[in-house]
């Protein structure tokens, strides 16, 4: 076999030409050069008039054991008109711009869907912020064209990041499970600019939009898709219970602020909000000095309890019954935040039965958000929307890489 074909399998990557290798600071570095003879602009693709030739320069390839290995290519530039002017020639084996091969990047990518960044920077070399910029130059090349396709079942959500100063707007595709569309924001216009996107046709082809209990959101799905059935996911909806449990418990504090009493009920917040099957020991002795001391604070314990209940039902006329019952009781409960949560409810009541009848599975979205979360943690060293954009796109679009291992 001969040396240069021996690099060129060592190397992997079609359409090059090996030209010759060397050692320099124990780097590989093999020179290529393009199969084809004719070159092309990097910006339109197309074969170019030459116009002259750059200097030498290396893209990072993916190493062999420790050996790190660098493709040397002395690019040519292009006269071209299309693209108005002279602009430099592409490769058959990077991407515009970038200091690194397709395999590297890909195989980066791969190690960002799966694992952490201190692992990722380390086994790859590279600094977090690199990742950042191969990672939107991997999701530009390979995320489906086609999300916006077909969507029938649709579900949208806030995310708020550092410190929730910043938003994102998540729109989620029930039915191929899979983050669609994304922009920075939370308000109406945010979720307008979606429906913008899809298109009135394509708006007219969905039938269910979950979503939290966010005024802007529903009025926007009410306008860009009327015939839509709007679905509050229970996970919101109990939300709504937890939050004022909580209101409540703080009230009572304030009450009780130095008094024994008091200190025992603030060491009682986890034991109020977990699910009652997932208390520890302490957690429910906890719970029953609530119920013996504190009739109003378990009265709203009660109330979270009973709502996440209801939404349990099966049957949307189980359901519907004890969804109304529970409005009854919270409404005359004398506890403020819940008076306020049932008039959410109750303004909000169809939407909330829909879920019971669609049963989409609030799992899959919970599920979505705290991968959005351990994703928007990694990415925090990015400083910036896009890259976390690009991050979401990687992990949750159904993005599926094949690093060339071996
Ligand atoms: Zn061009």
């Amino acid at each position: 076999m001969r040396v240069s074909t021996l690099l060129r399998r060592l190397i992997g990557v079609s359409g090059l030409v090996v030209e010759g290798v060397r050692f320099e600071d124990g780097v590989m570095v093999v020179g290529v050069k393009p199969r084809r003879r004719k070159a092309r602009c990097a910006q339109c693709g197309r074969v170019r008039p030459g116009y002259d030739r750059l200097r030498a320069r290396r893209w990072r390839h993916l190493g062999v054991g420790s050996l790190r290995i660098e493709l040397e290519y002395a690019p040519r530039r292009v006269s071209c008109a299309r693209c108005g002017g002279v602009r430099v020639e592409a490769v058959t084996w990077a991407a515009h711009a970038s200091n690194f091969t397709y395999d590297f990047e890909e195989l980066v990518a791969y190690l960002t869907q799966v694992t952490d960044k201190t692992q990722v920077t380390q086994l790859m070399g590279i600094a977090w912020s690199t990742v950042g910029a191969i990672v939107r130059r991997v999701v530009e090349r390979k995320l489906d064209p086609d999300l916006l396709e077909g969507l029938r079942c649709i579900g949208v959500d806030e995310f708020g990041y550092k410190k929730r100063h910043n938003y994102l707007t998540i729109v989620v595709d029930h039915d191929r499970q899979r983050v669609v569309w994304t922009a920075k924001g939370h308000d109406s216009a945010t979720f307008r600019a979606f429906f913008e996107t899809l298109g009135p046709e394509r708006c007219k082809q969905i039938e269910c939009v979950t979503m939290d209990l966010a005024p802007a959101f529903i009025k926007v799905a009410q306008d860009s898709a009327p015939q839509a059935q709007i679905v509050f996911d229970r996970f919101h909806v109990q939300r709504l219970a937890s939050d004022a449990l909580d209101e409540v418990r703080r009230e009572q504090l304030r009450e009780l602020r130095g008094t024994p009493e008091g200190r025992e009920l603030f060491r009682s917040r986890f034991a109020l909000l977990k699910n009652p099957w997932n208390l520890s020991s302490t957690e429910s002795e906890r719970l029953s000095n609530v119920q013996r001391a504190n009739v109003p604070l378990y009265r709203a314990y009660l109330l979270k309890e009973t709502l996440a209940k209801a939404l349990d039902y099966r049957q949307p006329l189980r359901a519907r019954r004890a969804l109304t019952q529970w409005l009854a009781w919270a409404s005359r409960s004398r506890l403020a935040p819940f008076v306020r949560a049932a008039r959410t409810v109750r303004k909000h009541f169809d939407g909330i039965l829909a879920y019971v009848r669609e049963r989409l599975t609030n799992a899959f979205v919970e599920g979505m958000n705290n991968r959005i979360r351990m994703i928007a943690h990694r990415a925090y060293g990015f400083h910036d929307h896009l890259a976390l954009r690009a991050m979401i796109f990687l992990c949750c679009s159904g993005i599926a890489l094949k690093p060339p291992l071996p």
